[in-house]
């Protein structure tokens, strides 16, 4: 997924936005065919773009994110990015099993929140 995904993507539960994206896989694609500026909300840089005088779009858009997670500010949920994918489902819909495995692999750099949640899901 690239960061400009942040600038349309709400909570599916509270509808909170923007969320806030951890990043912790990327890869750089070194031209992207074509570049999609973030309209509202920037998540390279961390925040609305009416609060930056430049941005640096070819950047944002020239780099994929293959791993990260999704926080919301709002109901405090969080969502797993697996292979380049956000999935941002309702908790009914929720991949426990992916949940999980997202959390095996990435314990050591996950906040003790997102820990506590795969425990006390169970
Ligand atoms: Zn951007
Ligand atoms: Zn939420």
């Amino acid at each position: 997924m690239k960061y400009r995904l942040m600038d349309i993507l709400a909570c599916p539960m509270c509808k909170s936005f923007p969320l806030k994206l951890v990043v912790l896989e990327e890869r750089i694609i070194e031209k992207p065919p074509f570049i999609r500026q973030c309209e509202l909300y920037c998540a390279l840089h961390g925040g609305y773009v009416r609060d930056f005088t430049k941005t640096d779009c070819e950047r944002c858009y020239g780099l994929e994110i293959a791993s990260g997670y999704v926080e919301c500010g709002g109901c405090g949920r969080w969502y797993p990015v697996v292979e380049e994918i956000p999935r941002m489902l309702p908790d009914e819909m929720r991949d426990r099993k992916l949940d999980k495995s997202f959390v095996e692999k990435w314990g050591q750099k996950l906040p003790q929140r997102i820990l506590e949640s795969i425990r006390n899901g169970e």
